[in-house]
């Protein structure tokens, strides 16, 4: 899993977000950073948002995947034929604009 990264306050370096920790330490300046109950709230907020686009993501994936599965399952012929009409109508575009 990918860690959460916050900026510091103080020179607005990025920092690693360790959530089992209550005090954060800037790598870059030093600083210290209490984590307080909003920032943990904060960081949930942020985790739930982006389970929530990855779960947005993998609905996607499913449903080009079962696009993917129904045309493998097709008759190549009827493939072929399809592919054929399409390449038609795009020759049919170009020759429209190239005339
Ligand atoms: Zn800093």
């Amino acid at each position: 899993m990918e860690s959460l990264k916050l900026k510091c306050i103080e020179c607005g370096g990025t920092m690693d977000v360790d959530p089992s920790k209550k005090v954060l330490a800037c790598p870059y300046c030093g600083s210290k950073q209490l984590m307080v109950d909003s920032d943990e709230v904060k960081i949930a907020e942020i985790n739930a948002n982006r389970d929530t686009k990855i779960q947005e993501i993998k609905t996607k994936n499913e449903v080009m995947i079962k696009f993917l599965d129904v045309i493998g399952k097709m008759d190549p012929y009827v493939i072929l034929i399809i592919s054929l009409f399409l390449m038609g109508i795009v020759v049919g575009i170009l020759s429209e604009i190239f005339k």
